[in-house]
């Protein structure tokens, strides 16, 4: 390990990975520390069955280089977990980026020193390292969270988290098990595990709309397809609103008559992926009617998948129509209902009161499991930076700073704490985006900035209080007008926070080339927002 650096970066997943890489090639030294033993960040962590991705593989891959592109072929359109972390490693080991990053070394705290304006940055188990510039690089959905409830840790039986999955394998065979949530994790989790089991009950409190991923392997033609057409899907990603594949309609809904609305919905339902959310009419985030007729779309084609009326109209979200949460990718997940060891059990109607030494117990019944598997999501976008001790000029620390939620500029520097940056935090076009096509031009832009940094010879770079202040607001606003901002209960406001959120958004819900262009224009005027210091 190397104690005295140019930069540290902090986490070792798809952002880190590729921020090393960068920061190399500008001829800086880099120390690298990862909690896990090894890479991939979300896709070490969340190695639970069934995970995979939501983005076809082929427009999440990085694309910084064409030999890469070249060497890599998918599967699957979309890759599972144990593909992904191969691709993640490939990547490491082609690149040689494991060299320079301390595994099983989670970061305790990052302080700034006044007098040399340099950080220090220690993990949890004693290593500590000095650098001019710190990056962190610890994902937008990392602190998992348990749920609140008593007892939790008296249940005799096997607890997991879809979160920290365990390495070696988990026979499901026949047990009884319990799914605790039932966000995206959780739908792939039980659609997954529903053919092994002995008994599977779903303790939901929100219903969300799930739509078909169309998941299929790739032909040996159709991976050499989508070499060729490396350069133009990537081109595609940085034209549509979230760098995916998936193009809005540039009609508005109200143009077309509703039969060919509803035909266009049945297309895009076939299509799979973010089709139905992200390939719809451009009315889509901000027309409710259209909302509406898409959930009464998805609402008939559960009450045809799931054959018992009881379980179905409990699977049918109530509270939020389509496309105010991120919609989970599914196969199967409704038929597994049919199965009659397959149920749902509606935590509105009769919350959970505490977990038991035998199992789960709800406001009416007691239920014994062997299994209990919490897929209760993450404090997102903050929860990651504000668990460490993050403390800039004057000793300031991170979390008094962002007490009354996130404040960024570009989503990238906080004001007082001079030349660190997040690749991923908060204020990025996160909610939307296809996630490496997002790390590659973050990326790419903190890369600018430091060269702009080094070769005028300045020793620090950081946010004004007066742009940080403005982009905050900015991002607030961003969301309104915008149907996600009437279903705040969601990771993307922080609301799913067990210790209660903030209310804000979370995110910048502005496009993701409008968010590049601000990025361009910024650098294009010297970084107008960001201050420096000789
Ligand atoms: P999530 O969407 O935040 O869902 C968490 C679930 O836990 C929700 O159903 C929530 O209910 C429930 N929950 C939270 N606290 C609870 C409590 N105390 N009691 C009962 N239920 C509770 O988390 P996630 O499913 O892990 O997914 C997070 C994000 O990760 C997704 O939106 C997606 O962006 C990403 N993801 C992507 C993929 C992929 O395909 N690549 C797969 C998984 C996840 P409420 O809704 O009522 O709060």
């Amino acid at each position: 390990m190397q104690d005295n650096v140019d930069v540290i970066i902090i986490g070792a997943g798809i952002s880190g990975l590729y921020a090393q890489y960068r920061m190399r090639e500008l001829g800086l030294s880099v120390q690298g520390f990862e909690a896990g033993t090894d890479v991939g960040g979300t896709w070490y962590w969340n190695r639970y069955p069934g995970a995979r991705f939501d983005s076809e593989s082929y427009s999440y891959q990085f694309s910084f280089s064409k030999e890469l592109v070249q060497e890599w072929a998918w599967s699957e359109k979309f890759a599972g977990q144990p593909e992904i972390e191969r691709y993640v490693n490939f990547v490491a080991d082609k690149f040689d980026l494991k060299r320079a990053i301390e595994f099983n070394a989670r970061v305790e705290s990052v302080v700034f020193d006044d007098a040399s304006r340099t950080w220090t940055v220690e993990t949890q188990n004693g290593k500590k390292a000095h650098a001019r510039f710190v990056l962190c690089a610890t994902g937008l959905l990392s602190a998992f969270q348990m749920p609140p409830y008593p007892g939790t840790e008296n249940f005799k039986g096997q607890s997991l988290h879809s979160a920290r999955w365990p390495k070696e394998p988990i026979d499901f065979t026949g047990k009884k098990v319990a799914i605790i949530g039932s966000g995206p994790t959780a739908v792939q989790i039980l659609q997954t595990i529903a053919p092994e089991v002995g008994e599977l009950k779903l303790f939901q409190r929100t219903a969300n709309w799930c739509t078909p991923l169309r998941n299929q392997p790739m032909t040996a033609a159709e991976q050499e397809e989508m070499k060729v057409k490396a350069d133009e899907i990537f081109e595609l990603c940085k034209r549509t609103a979230a760098a995916f594949i998936h193009d809005m309609d540039m009609r508005a809904s109200t143009e077309v008559s509703k039969a060919e609305r509803l035909a266009k919905y049945q297309e895009l339902y076939e299509r799979g992926g973010f089709a139905l959310w992200l390939g719809n009419f451009n009315d889509v985030f901000t027309n409710r009617a259209m909302a509406d007729e898409i959930s009464e779309f998805l609402a008939a084609k559960i009450r045809q998948r799931v054959k018992d009326p009881v379980k179905a109209e409990k699977l049918i979200p109530k509270n939020h129509p389509y496309g105010t949460k991120r919609p989970p990718g599914e196969k199967n997940y409704y038929e597994a209902f049919n199965q009659d060891n397959v149920d749902v059990v509606d935590l509105r109607a009769t919350p959970i009161v505490k977990i038991t030494d035998s199992g789960v117990e709800t406001s009416d019944a007691k239920y014994d499991f062997d299994i209990i598997i919490y897929c209760t999501g993450f404090q997102s976008l903050t929860g990651e930076l504000m668990r460490i001790d993050i403390r800039g000029e004057n000793g300031v620390a991170l979390k008094d700073h962002w007490a009354q939620g996130p404040k960024t500029n570009l989503g990238v520097q906080f004001a007082g704490f001079p030349n660190l940056f997040a690749i991923m935090g908060p204020h990025n076009p996160g909610t939307f985006c296809n996630i490496t096509r997002c790390v590659e031009s973050n990326t790419d832009w903190i890369t600018g900035c430091i060269r702009y940094v080094l070769e005028h010879g300045y020793k620090t770079i950081q946010a004004t209080p007066e742009a940080e202040a403005a982009w905050t607001e900015k991002c607030h606003q961003s969301v309104k007008g915008m149907l996600i901002d009437e279903m705040r209960d969601s990771w993307f406001f922080g609301n799913n926070n067990r210790d209660g959120g903030v209310g804000q958004y979370l995110m910048y819900a502005g496009s993701v080339p409008s968010y590049r262009a601000l990025f361009n224009e910024v650098a294009a005027k010297g970084y107008e927002g960001f201050e420096f210091r000789a």
